[in-house]
């Protein structure tokens, strides 16, 4: 009798163990669990800046979303800086009077600029002000970079700005089209010392023609967008093992404000959703813990995740999963940890012909998994790009529903529940690296001097 139930208690756990392609497939396809869930957020929350009503509308609804489907989650408080956006203009009135399409960038602080003087700083570089006289003025800045010359921030510009006695600064959008492109002055948190606006590439350009043929250029800036610190949340599903160690699959929630945050990252919302759904429906039984997470206030400087980390840091994270825009899944970047790679590849051999076998080891950074690699946790991203239409409204207005594709977020959904699965019950023993390996990874993957420039670099 107990040879018989040993014999059963094997075949299911090597059931659950390999978990089925083709009822994976069959059911995330039939079902586009994570799309319904997505179109309900986009449509009656829309975009999510952390701090905003509909940041706490959008969670309730993914929530809700979770435990109709029998998945109990819970939030995770934590303080951090909140930029909150005010009711900011920028005014054109000379030479002639309009409202420019401009939006702050976070941590922009309040303001009131009465016709100010403004000129034209090329790319921003300190160099770039020999022979301009900036005090006093708002200065448009150029984010071409000349050959050459080392990426500048636009936090560092900003600085420099400032240094050179600047009231304001705005800056040109390469993107043509209309597009502001959302995104931070710093990655601190700490108020901007002047206000800093992205304009429109063709408002933009017309500036600085304007300002290279000499005519005189005024404008009013009128900012009441501001920084304070407050709690906001991540929310957390955790999917139980029988083991301790746990598998984080993360995805940011929170979004821009002025689209609906579909594609950044409504999509990886959505993904993690609907693997979490899968692996339940499908009675999955995970030995390693798999702990889905919802991160607010990625793109405010990734507090979210930097919070769970400070929280979790001692806890035995085998691996963690971060879902920022996946594409049309087709494979794994193991990102520098590249012990993983066997056990991927045996996971990944097993599912058949959909194929799971892109293997790629490129660490980069500014996304939720940045302070995971930081404490030596082995993070992970998909492979597979997006079509340019899904991502050219990027941090925008544009970043709509109408942009979202099922058939991508099922693939997504897939490939996370089948890797998930499959890690939960791998042979490959914990591992995490140590600060000299965290150090040499960053070394290695050209990562040191840009997390240095943006003040991140922790070592
Ligand atoms: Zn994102």
């Amino acid at each position: 009798m107990k040879k018989l139930f040993t014999l059963f208690f094997l075949i299911s756990v090597t059931l659950s163990a390999q978990l089925n392609i083709e009822n994976l497939t069959g059911k995330a396809f039939a079902n586009n669990y994570g799309y319904y869930m997505l179109e309900k957020v986009c449509d009656l929350a829309g975009g999510r800046l952390m701090g905003t009503p509909q940041n706490e509308l959008g969670f309730e609804i993914l929530k809700k979303q979770l435990s109709d489907n029998g998945l109990s989650s819970y939030y995770e408080e934590f303080t951090s800086p909140i930029w909150y956006r005010g009711d900011d203009k920028v005014l054109l009135t000379v030479p002639y009077k309009k409202e420019l399409r401009a939006t702050a960038l976070a941590y922009s602080s309040p303001a009131k600029i009465e016709q100010g003087k403004v000129v034209y700083v090329f790319s921003g570089y300190e160099v770039d002000y020999s022979g301009i006289d900036a005090k006093g003025k708002i200065v448009v800045i150029s984010q071409t970079r000349p050959k050459g010359r080392e990426e500048l921030l636009r936090g560092e510009a900003i600085k420099i700005a400032h240094k050179m006695g600047a009231v304001a600064a705005l800056f040109i959008n390469e993107a043509k089209g209309g597009k502001v492109l959302c995104g931070v002055g710093n990655f601190k948190g700490t108020p901007l010392p002047i206000p800093a606006f992205s304009l429109t590439n063709e408002e933009g350009n017309k500036l600085k023609r304007l300002l290279e043929n000499g005519d005189q250029v005024l404008m009013d800036i009128n900012s009441n967008s501001y920084v304070k610190t407050g709690v906001s949340k991540n929310l957390v599903y955790k999917f139980e093992g029988i083991k301790k160690e746990k598998i984080v699959i993360g995805a940011h929630f929170d979004s821009w404000d002025l689209g609906d945050g579909a594609i950044d990252n409504g999509h990886g919302s959505a993904v993690i959703f609907e693997a979490a759904l899968l692996l339940n429906k499908l009675g999955c039984k995970p030995e390693r813990t798999i702990e889905f997470v919802w991160f607010n206030g990625e793109e405010t400087g990734l507090w979210g995740s930097k919070k769970y980390v400070e929280k979790h840091k001692n806890d035995s994270i085998y691996a963690m999963f971060n879902l920022d825009m996946p594409g049309k899944v087709n494979g794994y970047n193991v990102m520098g940890f590249d012990h993983l790679i066997p056990a991927i590849k045996e996971i990944t051999s097993k599912s058949g012909s959909y194929d799971l076998s892109s293997i790629m080891s490129t660490a980069w950074t500014n996304s939720d998994h940045m302070f995971f690699m930081f404490e030596g946790i082995p993070v992970l991203t998909p492979t597979g790009g997006m079509t340019k239409e899904m991502t050219e409204h990027y941090h925008d207005f544009g970043d709509t529903f109408d942009k979202v594709d099922k058939d991508y977020i099922s693939h997504g959904a897939i490939a996370v529940a089948f890797l998930a699965n499959g890690l939960s019950h791998s042979d490959t023993a914990y591992k995490r690296a140590s600060q000299a390996e965290v150090i040499k990874l960053l070394k290695d993957h050209n990562l040191e001097s840009r997390l240095k420039k943006q003040e991140e670099y922790p070592f």
